[in-house]
């Protein structure tokens, strides 16, 4: 019996760098259509038009409006939404594309990082009952109160596509990338990784927060709060990816998927990095009650978002403690300039600022009744001769802190150490990540 569903499909940059590829899509995008599916398409910027957008804009001033920018990047995805929309009707269907606004994408009013409230989608509803495909432009919305156009943050056309996914109740959200799905670790980085067939929302979670970079941060969230299920596969292939979803009962007669990591409990399903991030230390702080608090009220009304904290022991001998805290390096001057103006006032020494370092976490639900994935981990970085800056846990995650250039080392050791290697090489079709 034929199970018609509805589908929400979003296509990465790399997926339509040029006329080509966006007929090739247009051809993947059709088949679905005729198989009697109602399809909603979201799409990205073709290849780098996003950055090379920006770099016209930083050409013309060094601190763009934000709500100007906001205006320039979105025409770069509705540039590809209407391209796709012509390669559709030149196959003969009939598609509709609509800007985020048209979507009824309502967000925050914050550019450049705008959060969606609100989805009345009614216009593509409308347009699927009319049996017509309907193309998104991807990562933008339009905001509540001022009606000025708005854009979720860079790689959000993910967040746009579960986004949409929920508010049609859509049976599920294909994303399209230039990889065969969610890896054990970067396959750029370990040609050794392989695809993971399946992960929950849990674990996403936590490789897309420590910088794996195959799915936006807040898609994963939005995709377990409204539970989405998310296919993450390659428009270059027809392999089935990865399934983000909840674990699925265990069907007795299925076929092992073949080429997919192992399902069974895997201590640890896969090692992220990041290189985003930079390391702030404030030196001699008094040991008094209240200054912590201080210091982090000073950086929280910056909105910036912080990662791990440490705080040293402080010597006997002053009194005075030194508090390190990771967070995104873009925030690293907004930061710095808080801290300082802070400084007469809590009566610290110095702010030092280091953007050389990175991160690496194991990330498994399996750690939680596996004792001694710490130690394993960390004797792989030993081994690896790699030095442990920070370290920081959450129930089914390890994250250290190295220096810059032992990140790659490290990924490695820590993915041969747990047993991920496979004997095959990973493909990456296109090489950019988008
Ligand atoms: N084109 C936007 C970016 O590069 C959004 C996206 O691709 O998801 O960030
Ligand atoms: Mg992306």
């Amino acid at each position: 019996m034929f199970l018609r569903v509805r589908v929400v499909q979003k296509y990465g940059g790399s997926s339509v760098a040029d006329a080509e590829s966006i007929k090739r899509v247009a051809k993947r995008v059709v088949a679905t259509k005729q198989l009697g599916h109602d399809v909603v398409v979201v799409i990205s910027a073709m290849g780098d038009t996003t950055d090379e957008l920006m770099d016209l804009a930083l050409q013309v001033t060094p601190q763009p409006p934000p709500r100007e920018l906001d205006m320039l990047l979105t025409a770069g995805e509705r540039m590809s939404a209407a391209l796709l929309a012509m390669a559709i009707a030149d196959q003969g269907l009939h598609a509709r594309s609509l800007t985020g606004s048209q979507a009824g994408i309502i967000t925050t009013g914050t550019h450049g990082n705008a959060r969606i409230i609100d989805i009345t989608p009614g216009r593509i509803t409308k347009a699927l009952d009319a049996d017509d495909i309907v193309i998104v432009a991807g990562f933008q919305g339009v905001a509540q109160d001022t009606k000025d156009v708005t854009t979720l943050g860079r790689g959000a056309s993910d967040t746009t596509a579960v986004a949409l996914a929920a508010s049609l109740g859509a049976d599920y959200c294909e994303i399209y990338t230039d990889v065969d799905g969610v890896y054990t670790a970067d396959p750029r980085i370990v040609p050794s990784a392989q695809r993971i067939p399946e992960i929950s929302y849990e674990e996403m979670l936590e490789m897309a927060a420590c910088g794996a970079k195959i799915l936006h941060l807040r898609c994963v969230e939005y995709a377990r709060r409204e539970r989405v299920p998310v296919q993450v596969r390659s428009s270059f292939s027809d392999k089935p990816g990865t399934w983000v979803r909840d674990p699925q009962p265990v069907d007795p007669d299925a076929q092992p998927d073949p080429e997919g990591a192992p399902v069974e409990q895997a201590i640890i399903s896969g090692v992220a990095h990041d290189r985003g991030e930079a390391k702030i230390t404030i030196v001699g702080v008094p040991d008094k009650i209240g200054e912590a608090a201080r210091i982090f009220e000073a950086v929280a009304a910056t909105e910036i978002n912080i990662d791990m904290i440490v705080q040293n022991v402080s010597a006997v001998a002053t009194s005075r403690t030194d508090i390190s805290f990771t967070l995104p390096k873009t925030d690293g001057v907004t930061a710095i300039t808080a801290l300082n103006a802070l400084q007469e006032e809590v009566g610290f020494t110095d702010v030092l600022y280091d953007d050389q370092i990175g991160k690496v976490s194991v990330v498994g639900v399996g750690m939680r009744s596996h004792p001694g994935v710490t130690a394993k981990f960390f004797s792989a970085l030993a081994a690896a001769n790699v030095n442990i800056g920070m370290i920081s846990t959450s129930e089914i995650r390890i994250s250290v802190v190295v220096d810059q250039d032992d990140v790659d080392r490290a990924v490695a050791a820590a993915h041969t150490a747990f047993g991920l290697d496979a004997t095959e090489q990973a493909v990456v079709y296109a090489g950019t990540g988008r």
